[in-house]
Formats: C-alpha cells, sequence, structure tokens
C-alpha cells in the first residue's frame, strides 16, 4: 500500500524505500532521495531509524501506525517517539503496520541531481560484496569505518569473512563464510577498538540465535 495525498505519503510495512522514493519523486515530491540506496522495507528501516547522509527515518516520519504489544491498533506521531540514533526501541514490541512520510515539492532535476550524488557515494564508499552494512554504530569519538582502519584491520579476515579494504566498517563475505566466522571478527574487532583506544564498539546490525547477550 502506497498513497498520497498532498505533501504526505502513506506506505505499509511491506514498501521498499527505493519504492517510496520513487514514487515521491514521480510525484514531484522531494527530501527522500537519501533513502535510495538502503535495501529494507518501511517496517524494518523505522525499526532501525535507518540513516544515511545526516538524515535518519523519524526525520521524515509524520506518524506511525502499529499493531500494539496490547492487540490494539494506534497510531504514533513522531513526537511520541523516543527515536535514537540507529533505533527507535518503541517499534521493538509494537509492529510497524503502515506509516505516513512528509515530502516536498521540489524541481525534478533538483531531484535528480540529489539522487545521482546519493548513488555515486555509495558506489565510491561501500563494498559492492555481499554484507549486513554496516555493522557498529558509529561511537561520539570517531566514525567506526576509520577507527578500524586505524587498528589497522582492513582486509583482516576469519574463514571468508573479512573487513572490507573499501570500507572497514563492512564485513565482507568472500564466499563460504560462516555466521560464526562473522561474530569472532566482530569481537576481534570490538576487542581491539577496547584495548588500543579505550572504545566501546556497539553493534548496529543485530545478530540473531544464541549469542552473547550483549549483541
Ligand atoms: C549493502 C547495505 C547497505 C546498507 N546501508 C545502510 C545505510 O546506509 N543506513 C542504514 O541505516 N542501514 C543500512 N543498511 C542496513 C539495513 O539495510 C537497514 O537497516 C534497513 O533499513 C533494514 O530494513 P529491513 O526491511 O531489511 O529490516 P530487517 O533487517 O528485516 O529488520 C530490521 C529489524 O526491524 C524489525 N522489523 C521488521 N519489520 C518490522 C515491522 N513491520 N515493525 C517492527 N519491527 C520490524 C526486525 O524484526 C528487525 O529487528 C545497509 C545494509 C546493506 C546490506
Amino acid at each position: 500500500m502506497l498513497e498520497i495525498q498532498g505533501n504526505h505519503l502513506t506506505a505499509g510495512a511491506g514498501v521498499r524505500l527505493k519504492k517510496l522514493v520513487s514514487t515521491a519523486v514521480q510525484n514531484g515530491l522531494g527530501g527522500l532521495e537519501w533513502m535510495d540506496g538502503i535495501p529494507g522495507n518501511v517496517g524494518g528501516s523505522l525499526r532501525m531509524n535507518a540513516g544515511a547522509m545526516g538524515m535518519d527515518m523519524v526525520k521524515n516520519l509524520v506518524s506511525v501506525t502499529c499493531l500494539d504489544e496490547d492487540g490494539e491498533i494506534r497510531s504514533h506521531t513522531r513526537e511520541e517517539l523516543n527515536a535514537q540514533y540507529r533505533s527507535i526501541p518503541d517499534l521493538v514490541h509494537n509492529f510497524v503496520l503502515q506509516a505516513v512520510f512528509e515530502a516536498q515539492p521540489a524541481p525534478a532535476e533538483e531531484m535528480e541531481r540529489l539522487l545521482e550524488a546519493a548513488r555515486a557515494r555509495r558506489k565510491l564508499s561501500q563494498p559492492v560484496g555481499a554484507s549486513a552494512g554496516c555493522i557498529f554504530k558509529n561511537p561520539p569519538e570517531i566514525p567506526a569505518g576509520r577507527l578500524i582502519d586505524e587498528l589497522g584491520l582492513k582486509g583482516a579476515c576469519v574463514g571468508d569473512a573479512c573487513v572490507s579494504d573499501v570500507h572497514a566498517n563492512f564485513i565482507i563475505n568472500r564466499g563460504h563464510a560462516r555466521a560464526r566466522d562473522i561474530t569472532i571478527l566482530i569481537d576481534m574487532i570490538r576487542k581491539e577498538a577496547k584495548e588500543n583506544r579505550g572504545i566501546d564498539l556497539k553493534s548496529e546490525a543485530q545478530v540473531i540465535g544464541d549469542r552473547d547477550p550483549q549483541f
């Protein structure tokens, strides 16, 4: 479900961000172009408060309708949500059904320019191989990728799981990496960051399954 009314787009939880952006642009509405390269749907991206280029999902949000943990369907305005960096904790137990996003009328050339800029930036700064996106949240002191690079860990591997040469906050599966290889590599990076720089790296990617609860 994806509908437009004035400057507002109402999207079901399963709508891909790419579709949300392209529909907005086709209808002369801008401000969502930054979402274009993020592989995700509206529901999961809101839960993660996905972001890029200084923006995040909650900044474009007007309201979200959820199946709340008590089984009721309720709408919540942006102001009612306790949004954080890469997380909206209110959505852990409240399942997103649909959300309303605000965009602004914008010239077609300007939106195209912003889309191209976002794509070019991703192409230059992110690896092409199989990955889960950024592994760690950026700590306040330094972007996680730069920190891992400074620790000399670019290219470090456990099995086929390797720290990307292009962007050190990405772990690439070079072919046959197992979940265990990736979590061992994550632990190695966190240990180095703590021991050498006193920084506690927090995971941005969620690890599901039988795992150390601090993840
Ligand atoms: C190559 C690559 C690049 C990436 N770039 C970025 C980036 O630039 N910025 C960024 O923030 N992330 C990025 N990511 C990470 C990821 O794509 C985003 O976080 C994305 O928004 C997740 O959306 P999803 O639909 O895949 O959610 P999922 O991964 O399926 O789910 C994420 C979480 O949300 C929960 N969830 C799913 N649906 C709902 C719902 N309807 N209601 C409530 N909770 C729900 C899930 O249970 C899970 O806990 C990248 C990933 C990759 C692989």
